[in-house]
């Protein structure tokens, strides 16, 4: 195995670094080994790659290489076109940040009530992944602060056009801060 596509061989946290070893990841897949370089880089990156390819670890490693679990705000969105995406992709996140303190991941999905999701708000969660519905309703009632949002990435953007979703993605991207990391993935 050539040591290119090693995650070492990346400028990555050793936290993250570490965690990685411990999960039983070891070489980069494909569309992690094209991408992961441009996004520790700070590029935008737009990919497309099968199912099964590990597109969550991509951008997950990307948007957490620079998180900073220090300060309670919000700075990452993932939106993807399903609860049951949105819940694989939040627990996949969660499992890459095992190393990291004190970070806060929250789901936000339609489908299910506001209240419990409004208590979670009370404190900014430093990741939120969600459904473009659900976020854009959270950000009409303010209870989700992006003014310091670093990163966005949109998980199976071409399959939440088909479902609809441009609007709402589009209304939502108004609100972000103009400069930002934009990861788009299908
Ligand atoms: P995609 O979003 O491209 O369909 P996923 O992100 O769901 O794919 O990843 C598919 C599977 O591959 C997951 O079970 C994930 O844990 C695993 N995986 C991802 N990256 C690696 C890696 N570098 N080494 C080993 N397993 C990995
Ligand atoms: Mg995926």
């Amino acid at each position: 195995m050539s040591d290119s596509i090693k995650f070492s061989s990346l400028d990555l946290q050793p936290t993250l670094l570490g965690n990685l070893i411990d999960i039983g990841y070891q070489e980069m897949t494909l569309v992690q080994a094209e991408t992961l370089p441009q996004m520790i880089s700070g590029s935008d990156v737009l990919a497309r790659a099968k199912t099964g390819s590990g597109k969550t670890a991509a951008f997950g490693l990307g948007l957490l290489n620079k998180l900073d679990a220090t300060s309670f705000r919000t700075q990452a969105l993932v939106l993807c076109p399903t609860r049951e995406l949105a819940d694989q992709v939040a627990k996949e996140i969660r499992r890459l940040a095992r190393g990291i303190l004190n970070v806060k991941i929250l789901t936000l999905c339609g489908g299910v009530p506001l209240r419990p999701q409004l208590a979670s708000l009370q404190h900014s969660p430093h990741i939120i992944v969600g459904t473009p519905g659900r976020v854009l309703k959270h950000l009409a009632k303010e209870t989700v602060k992006v003014k310091d949002l670093e990163t966005l990435v949109l998980d199976e953007a071409d399959r939440m056009l088909d479902m609809g979703f441009h609007d709402d993605i589009k209304s939502i991207i108004a609100q972000l801060p103009k400069k930002r990391q934009n990861l788009l993935f299908s």
